[in-house]
């Protein structure tokens, strides 16, 4: 048994004793067992007025008694000695983490799980035009009012990161990262990106300005080989050059034209339009026409066109990126190889554009890479075919800008399969279905 409650019993047993012995010498034993409950209890009484009051006064040591009532003050003292040191352990924890984030040129805001501020540091003052106390509660969007913001927590995909015009200054880029933690809370990273944004900005304009000036003297140079490769008083010897110098003269034409396309396409923020409907079928019957009369190898080209529905996008841009495809299986396989473009439905209401080949293929490990602009499995045969590196690259951003997917299927030496996978939302009515070959 603990020493407390030892202590404790034999005062018990001596209160007793003494009330029997009292009553041996003047009788009264009832009289004399009550007074000593009455003693054990006017102690039990005191000893939990000195413990209400020391919990209530600001004292730390605990007030000194002895058996079950001194192990008691003794327990709970340890208790709250503990208690005492994990809450200043936490709460150096908390103003260290708090410090640490203050200190950080990035805004740092916590969210709850319907993401509203619980915290920001100074930054995400400065950044996000966050002043008072009072916008702690308040949902995030209500603040920082973007209505990409808006969508962008709604989507929930917080791989990615979104990049905003600053609420303060709209001169200025912020870059937000959303980072889940814990249950259900976010962290929210806004950093200032405008310097970097400026860059790009600039090297975006002065590849388009570049290309732009660029295309003149081309068109000129071209004019005048055009017209030497077929003027029939030309010096034999010279014919070969001229058609030489011709061939690069249209290539570093197809490469200012792709280098425009892409910048402009890299310029654009927003999502191709939902409003304006594009008739796919009568796009793909087009692009598959010009396909077969710019190619010199004459593949046949086989288009099943499944389902007559549209899409809501940009023609022309559309028309470039698919074409893109068509024009690189040609180019990818051997003269007389088929190639099979489909215009289907999937399960999921979206759309897909496909084009087969039976050409070189892509190894597995270059597939990643393939949309990078300049990127070249095998340079010297794209050159040979006229690539310009940056046809993949144009079909990538086409498709960002009209939500779709490029999904590639490919085996060396056996073909591949390109697959623009467009969502259901940008579907639009349907006409009849029916197949042609070209
Ligand atoms: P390029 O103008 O060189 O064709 P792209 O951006 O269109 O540039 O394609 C990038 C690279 O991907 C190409 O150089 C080629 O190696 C590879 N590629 C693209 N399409 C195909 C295909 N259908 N078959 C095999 N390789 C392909």
């Amino acid at each position: 048994m603990p020493r407390a409650w030892v202590s404790e019993l034999l005062f018990l047993a001596a209160l007793l004793a003494g009330a029997l012995v009292l009553a041996l010498f003047f009788g009264y034993l009832p009289w004399f067992l009550l007074l000593a409950l009455a003693i054990l209890f006017g102690r039990w009484c005191h000893q939990l007025y000195r413990l209400d009051s020391w919990l209530r006064s600001r004292r730390r040591n605990p007030p000194s008694s002895w058996g079950v009532w001194g192990q008691l003050f003794d327990d709970y003292y340890r208790l709250r000695r503990r208690h005492h040191l994990s809450k200043r352990r936490l709460a150096a924890v908390i103003r260290e983490f708090r410090e640490a984030t203050a200190a950080m040129p990035d805004g740092t805001l916590v969210l709850d799980r319907e993401f509203r501020i619980l915290w920001y540091n100074q930054a995400a003052c400065t950044l996000a035009g966050l002043t008072s106390r009072s916008d702690f509660g308040q949902p995030v969007s209500n603040l920082i009012r973007s209505p990409r913001l808006v969508a962008f927590i709604e989507v929930g995909d917080f791989e990615r990161s979104l990049e905003i015009p600053s609420p303060v200054d709209p001169t200025r880029r912020l870059m937000l990262r959303i980072v889940p933690y814990g249950d259900e809370q976010y962290l929210m990273l806004i950093r200032d990106v405008t310097r970097l944004h400026r860059l790009q900005a600039m090297r975006r304009d002065f590849v388009a300005n570049a290309s732009h000036e660029l295309r003149s003297p081309l068109t000129v140079l071209g004019g005048y080989l055009d017209s030497m490769v077929e003027d029939r008083d030309l010096d034999p010897a010279w014919r070969a050059p001229v058609r030489q110098m011709r061939a690069q003269c249209q290539r570093m034409n197809n490469l200012v034209n792709d280098l425009l396309e892409l910048s402009r396409l890299e310029t654009e923020e927003s999502d191709a339009p939902m409003d304006s409907p594009v008739d796919m079928p009568a796009l793909i019957r087009r692009l598959g026409r010009d396909a077969v009369l710019a190619d010199a190898e004459a593949h046949p080209l086989d288009i099943d066109i499944e389902t007559e529905r549209c899409l809501h996008g940009v023609e022309n841009e559309l028309y470039s990126a698919l074409s893109n495809l068509v024009i690189n299986a040609f180019r990818y396989s051997e003269a007389e190889r088929p190639v099979s473009v489909r215009w289907h439905e999937a399960d999921d209401g979206g759309l897909v554009f496909e084009v087969q080949d039976r050409g070189v293929g892509i190894d597995r490990r270059h597939l990643p890479f393939i949309t990078q602009r300049f990127y070249r499995v095998d340079s010297s045969h794209s050159r040979a075919q006229g690539g310009t590196g940056l046809g993949l690259a144009i079909v990538k951003h086409v498709l960002k800008r009209h939500g779709a997917e490029l999904d590639v299927e490919s085996e060396p030496g056996v073909g591949s399969i390109f697959r623009c996978v467009f969502p259901s939302e940008r579907a639009c009515a349907t006409r009849q279905r029916r197949s042609s070959a070209v």
